[in-house]
């Protein structure tokens, strides 16, 4: 397999690394010893110049150990930044910085677990734009992202609480996490998000109007028990099915209950 001069590059670097790393190491203790070892010596017969020169090896040592030191601490600093940025990226999407699927994952199956450890309620979000192919098609794609962009600031500009989690669940359609919620406060923020949407008048023409509209779904998981995440997202899934298929732009919730499928909505 042919391989880029940079990847070939990266190899010497890689084979020359440790005999580096053996000289830059262990040169300020050679060149103490052998400061040391000259100048002990020499105190018999010239004992200033002798001490002078184990100072000068004691000072050069340690100042040498602080750089060395300082030096740690920055690239440890360095490291922490870099492991921050690239976590950051791992658990953002790119198009509407907004937490992506992964993220989503992983915050639901935390916070359904503390839900069920605190006895508190959970609330979850499935937001979707409403006809959204036509604006791609009428508008084209480009267009279509900065749509997905503006409606995922304002969604989350309608939550109200830092432990409140927007993720883009997928396509065209968020899902919003709000721990510590009942019905009644995720109905509040569904309302203010749909509000949101709409005043922001993006242009899209449809049986519904002129302008970019989502339907929403809720559930809630009102206090704890068994099963697992993944029960909340069908709730909420069906929640935005009977969003649309009652018209669209709009809201619908199912709780705990009916999701149990032990009463009705
Ligand atoms: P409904 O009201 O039933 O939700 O209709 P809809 O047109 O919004 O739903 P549908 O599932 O038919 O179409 C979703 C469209 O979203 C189709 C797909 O091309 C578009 N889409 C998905 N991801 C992206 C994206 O990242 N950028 C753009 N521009 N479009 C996307
Ligand atoms: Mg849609
Ligand atoms: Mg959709």
């Amino acid at each position: 397999m042919m391989r880029s001069p940079q990847e070939s590059e990266a190899d010497v670097d890689e084979e020359k690394r440790p005999l580096a790393v053996v000289i830059e190491n262990g040169s300020p203790i050679f060149y103490t010893l052998a400061l040391l070892a000259l100048s002990i010596p020499l105190m018999r017969e010239h004992f200033y110049v002798g001490t002078v020169g184990i100072l000068t090896a004691l000072v050069v040592h340690t100042i040498r150990t602080a750089a060395l030191q300082s030096r740690l601490v920055r690239t440890q600093h360095e490291l922490r930044d870099a492991r921050d940025r690239l976590e950051k990226i791992a658990l953002t999407d790119a198009l509407t910085n907004a937490a992506n699927r992964r993220c989503f994952d992983q915050t639901l199956s935390l916070e359904w677990n503390r839900a069920a450890r605190n006895q508190l309620p959970l609330g979850l979000l499935l937001i979707d734009i409403d006809h959204f192919k036509k604006l791609n098609d009428r508008y084209g794609h480009p267009t279509g992202d900065k749509c997905l962009a503006a409606v995922a600031s304002a969604l989350q500009a309608a939550l109200p609480r830092s432990g409140d989690l927007l993720a883009r669940y997928g396509g065209e359609e968020f899902a919003a996490i709000l721990p510590a919620t009942d019905e009644d406060g995720a109905r509040l923020v569904a309302v203010k998000m749909l509000a949101a949407v709409s005043s922001m008048h993006i242009r899209n023409e449809t049986s519904l109007g002129d302008f970019v509209t989502v339907s929403i779904g809720i559930a809630v998981f009102g206090s704890a028990g068994t099963g697992s995440a993944h029960q909340i997202v069908e709730a909420a899934d069906r929640a935005l099915y009977r969003a649309k298929e009652r018209g669209r732009n709009r809201i619908e919730s199912i709780g705990q209950r009916d999701f149990q499928g032990t009463g009705s909505v």
